[in-house]
C-alpha cells in the first residue's frame, strides 16, 4: 500500500514538473495597461485611457455627449 502511494506521488510530481516546463509561455503579457492611467466615465461607467477621456469638473467622460449629459444619477 505504501508502495502504491509512493508511485502515485512520483507520477504526480512528474506531471507537475512536465506542466511547469510547458506553462511559463502561456502567461499573457501584461505590459499594456499598466502605464496608461485608466479613468471611468461618470455617465456610463465605461473605462478608457486617460488620454482619450474628456475632463468635466472632477469627473471624466468617454465622449462629448456624456460630458454634456453629466454624471449618471445612479452610481453602482
Ligand atoms: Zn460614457
Amino acid at each position: 500500500m505504501i508502495r502504491l502511494l509512493f508511485w502515485i506521488a512520483i507520477i504526480a510530481l512528474a506531471v507537475w514538473l512536465w506542466r511547469s516546463f510547458k506553462a511559463p509561455k502561456a502567461q499573457p503579457p501584461r505590459a499594456t495597461g499598466d502605464t496608461l492611467p485608466m479613468v471611468r466615465c461618470a455617465h456610463c461607467g465605461v473605462h478608457l485611457p486617460g488620454d482619450r477621456a474628456l475632463a468635466g469638473g472632477a469627473n471624466w467622460y468617454c465622449s462629448r455627449a456624456h460630458l454634456e449629459q453629466g454624471p449618471a444619477p445612479r452610481d453602482h
